[in-house]
């Protein structure tokens, strides 16, 4: 077991040590195309692990490899700069932020909502407006992105994320989970007009039975997810009663229930056992969509690793899903926007579910607001009554184990060696004033820096 985490250890090297003569080739080659080795210097630096902000640390950063070599505890504030050193002592360091759930090719709802941007906007646009959405994501200090469904671009952010990690643009570290998972017709963009076949670009692949569902986990893996993710439940009734939203055109029928369009559980335990199980074979993490507590509660129990949304969770479901050690991703973001009076009682769950231990990460379902506001999902968490040390752990080291922990491959999320140099900055306390996270004056993935004092390097 690991220290960090309670989840068995993969092995993963701390240090870049060559095992071969063709990797100290690599190593050599990577040398001449990134500056030498170089030392972060701070004062002040938050770590998600004891949730201490601890003094007067210098982080050994190897950019050819990306990662922490070696930290140093200095005696005091004083620090020896060498000519390529960082000198981040005057500010608060934290790593580098996680968010747990977004959409890449996603912009926000109040521009367009979800299916006039799958209807009306090319796939060119769509990469393009991807490729701004990744930039801001990283000039606000989201390091890594969990990814759960391109949205109608069927596998173009397996391949979105493999640009970033080749540095052909800057962004996030993806995870990401291509198309994602329901039984047929559980998830599709309605449309009233279905002749000559009209339909909107489809967002899940359907799976039903244990042998659909075996077979579209594999395909999802073949096709290079980092997360299987499938819907539990969802509002699957909408042409029952058609509302007038996503067509403005078209009027809402007259007289419908009070509650016309509830979510329906779309998959048996057995169905849902049979997909984790599958990913699990894989050793790849299961995200699943769940709004009912009857979902949260089957999802949790089939070993999802992680639960979304969680809207409406009672005690016994948060009991359950404690069990479990399901980690929750509540995504108070998009829920502040969808349910006005009613959000208070989700503000009230996030808090009940921290108090009861429960692992819970920072996700907004980013993309449905505007990348670059990421921030707030954890200002959502300050607001439920989360202390600002828990809501920081909830930013960075729950979303690693979010993305899947030690299966990922890689740490981030936390600073130490062997830890990927994920490194941001703010010019304030967050303990005195949690707002400074709106301002991030510093940041670096993998060793390379970003943004300095506030300003945009590339
Ligand atoms: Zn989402």
């Amino acid at each position: 077991m690991c220290q960090c985490c309670s989840i068995p250890e993969a092995p993963i090297p701390a240090a870049p040590v060559p095992q071969s003569k063709t990797e100290e080739l690599r190593l050599e080659k990577l040398r001449e195309l990134y500056p030498k080795p170089f030392v972060v210097h701070t004062s002040l630096v938050f770590n998600p692990i004891n949730l201490n902000f601890e003094k007067n640390l210098s982080f050994e950063i190897d950019p050819a490899i990306g990662l922490i070599t070696g930290v140093i505890e200095r005696t005091g504030f004083d620090a020896s700069v060498g000519e390529n050193d960082l000198d981040l002592r005057k500010k608060v360091v934290l790593p580098g932020f996680v968010d747990a759930h977004t959409h890449i090719f996603l912009h926000s709802y109040d521009e367009a909502d979800n299916a006039k941007q799958k209807r009306d906007e090319s796939f060119v646009e769509r990469v393009l407006r991807a490729t701004n959405h990744c930039s801001s994501a990283l000039l606000a200090g989201y390091t890594t992105y969990r990814d759960l469904g391109s949205e109608g671009m069927q596998e173009a952010d397996a391949n979105f994320r493999d640009a970033i990690n080749r540095g052909i643009i800057p962004g996030p570290r993806l995870y990401v989970a291509t198309k994602v998972l329901a039984s047929v017709t559980g998830i599709m963009t309605h449309t009233e007009n279905r002749i000559g076949g009209t339909r909107i670009a489809e967002t899940s692949e359907a799976c039903d039975g244990e042998v659909e569902i075996r077979k579209a986990v594999r395909r999802r893996l073949g096709m290079g997810c980092d997360v299987v993710k499938f819907f539990a439940d969802y509002r699957k009734r909408v042409m029952r009663f058609p509302p007038a939203t996503p067509h403005p055109y078209l009027s809402s029928v007259m007289f419908p229930p009070e509650i016309p369009n509830p979510d329906v559980i779309l998959y048996t335990q057995e169905e849902m056992n049979v997909l984790c199980e599958e990913a699990a074979s894989a050793d790849c993490p299961v995200a699943a969509h769940c709004a009912t507590n009857r979902a949260v509660q089957m999802a949790s129990k089939a070993g999802v690793r992680t639960i979304e949304h969680a809207f409406w969770c009672d005690q016994k479901t948060l009991d359950i899903v404690k069990e479990n050690k399901t980690i929750i991703v509540p995504t108070l973001s998009i829920a502040e926007r969808l349910y006005g009076e009613n959000f208070p009682s989700m503000l009230t769950k996030t808090y009940n579910a921290w108090k009861m231990g429960i692992t819970q990460a920072c996700g907004g379902d980013t993309g449905t607001f505007n990348h670059g506001e990421n921030i707030r999902e954890a200002e959502l968490f300050r607001e439920s009554g989360v202390p600002v040390e828990d809501t920081l752990r909830c930013l960075t080291f729950n979303g690693w184990l979010a993305c899947g922990g030690h299966s990922t491959g890689r740490k981030f999320g936390w600073l130490a060696e062997g830890c990927a140099a994920d490194i941001v900055a703010v010019d304030e306390d967050p303990r005195q004033n949690f707002g400074t996270l709106r301002k991030i004056s510093f940041v670096m993935k993998d060793g390379k820096p970003y943004k300095m004092d506030g300003i945009k390097l590339f």
